[in-house]
């Protein structure tokens, strides 16, 4: 980084490179350093007095889970390309996943980091305290910075004690208003328990049955929600089974859900999440659809929906909403697949409208363009129409503090210097 800076050779960050924001991709330029941090991929320490594990960012996320268990704790993130994507590209994208509801996103599992700045300097910053109100959380200006303000190479991370049981259930619901009631009741019950609560609409099953055949859907009728819940208990499995029943019971009585499954063993349970996690590649093997990762306030995740796919329906007929995603979070993956038979070009050609109008509805109902992906240099300039002026300067204001050359991942999550005045930044 040191002689980056002295040739101001702009440097492009990289983990795992499984972002979806393109935010570890260099422009076309020629003329930037793409920086890998694979090789960084140490685990320090773990400190189970101190619930803290010290790893180096270019460690897979899968082999600290791994690490935290055979220590008997939980490294709670997890998401479905945790066997590739790296602990430095999570913090630097402020990575969700399926467990937020209870632990949290990246942000709130990190404790300490170290990071290079800019100039080549190391701000070690590895404090795996609970408690330290000695100024500014400068941690948190760098976690969910894609890149564009250091290099995160090290994080003191919590761990959480292992449960001593998992259950988890899928129910077929009436609807989404019923889902949100199911959530209601589901965190009131479980408490923190509640370690999951990820929602699949009916266009998405087809997709499954076709490009997984293997996977077994196991309602006969698809309904027009389904609810996947994860308990985590910490008395034992017969105490799990127990109460994950009266919650399927109390969704059956009360008219939410249709019909319910509760995972028998862990394979059984393998096989429940492997339904949800491999939608993202069953849209791909779909053909051509443009993603949508937004935020909500769970209550208004009924009402968008119904005037999203409304929109969506009047600005290409016969297209194909096939929405999934952490509705415990508010976070919905509202991708919208061509219409069957229709010409993909022509699709792909207007999804800048469709950005737009999915966008705005959004922001309609006070949510967020991006929940977990970033925004990297597919969402930037989006993003300028939806953020507050004031609240650009200031991000402006702390790139320029911090990154005053641009070097570090120029172009990505706020637009490069010069194209500012273009897109009309204050
Ligand atoms: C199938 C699939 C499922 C996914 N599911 C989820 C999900 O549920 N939740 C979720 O949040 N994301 C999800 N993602 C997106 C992606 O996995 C995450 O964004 C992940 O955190 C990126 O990690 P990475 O190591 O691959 O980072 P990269 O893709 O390499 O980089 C991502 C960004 O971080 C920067 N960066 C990387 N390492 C560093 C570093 N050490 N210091 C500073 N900057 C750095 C890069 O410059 C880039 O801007 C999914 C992706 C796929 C392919």
């Amino acid at each position: 980084m040191r002689l980056a800076h002295h040739w101001r050779v702009p440097v492009v960050p990289q983990g795992g490179n499984t972002g979806m924001s393109g935010g570890a991709t260099p422009d076309g330029s020629g003329r930037q350093l793409v920086l890998s941090t694979r090789r960084l991929n140490r685990i320090r320490r773990i400190d189970t007095a101190n619930d803290t594990a010290e790893v180096e960012a270019g460690v897979v996320l899968q082999a600290l889970q791994e690490a935290a268990q055979v220590a008997q704790r939980l490294f709670p993130l997890s998401l479905a390309a945790e066997g590739s994507c790296t602990l430095g590209g999570n913090l630097a994208t402020n990575a969700g996943g399926t467990a937020v509801l209870r632990y949290g996103n990246a942000r709130d599992l990190t404790l300490g980091l170290e990071v290079v700045t800019p100039s080549g300097e190391v701000w070690s910053g590895m404090r795996g305290l609970r408690k330290d109100n000695t100024g500014y959380d400068l941690k948190q200006l760098y976690i969910g910075s894609e890149g564009t303000l250091g290099i995160i190479t090290a994080a003191a991370l919590k761990l959480f004690p292992l449960p001593k049981a998992r259950r988890t259930a899928l129910m077929a619901l009436s609807g989404l208003v019923a889902a949100v009631a199911l959530l209601e009741h589901a965190r009131g019950e479980l408490g923190a328990g509640l370690t999951a609560f990820e929602v699949i609409s009916a266009r998405c099953v087809p997709l499954l049955a076709r490009h997984f055949p293997a996977l077994r859907w196991p309602f006969a009728q698809t309904a027009p929600v389904t609810v996947l819940l994860e308990l985590s208990d910490y008395e034992n499995d017969a105490h799990a089974r127990n109460v994950l029943d009266r919650v399927l019971e109390h969704a059956l009585e009360a008219g939410l859900a249709v019909d319910g499954v509760v995972g028998e063993s862990v394979a059984h349970s393998r096989a429940l999440w492997a339904l949800r996690e491999s939608l993202s590649e069953a849209q791909a093997l779909e053909g051509v659809h443009v993603k949508h990762d937004i935020a909500l306030p769970t209550s208004a995740i009924p009402a968008f929906v119904a005037a999203a796919e409304d929109s969506v329906e009047r600005f290409a007929p016969g297209a194909r909403p096939a929405w999934f995603g952490h509705l415990g979070d508010g976070n919905l993956h509202f991708n919208v697949l061509a219409p069957m038979a229709s010409d993909p070009d022509r699709f792909v050609a207007r999804q800048s409208e469709l950005n737009r109008l999915v966008h705005d509805q959004v922001a309609a109902f006070g949510g967020s363009i991006s929940a977990e992906h970033g925004l990297g240099q597919l969402r930037r300039d989006e993003n300028v129409r939806y953020k507050h002026p004031l609240e650009l300067r200031m991000m402006q204001a702390v790139k320029e503090a911090l990154d005053p050359l641009e070097l570090l991942n120029p172009g990505k999550l706020l637009p490069a210097r010069e194209s500012q005045e273009a897109l009309h930044i204050p």
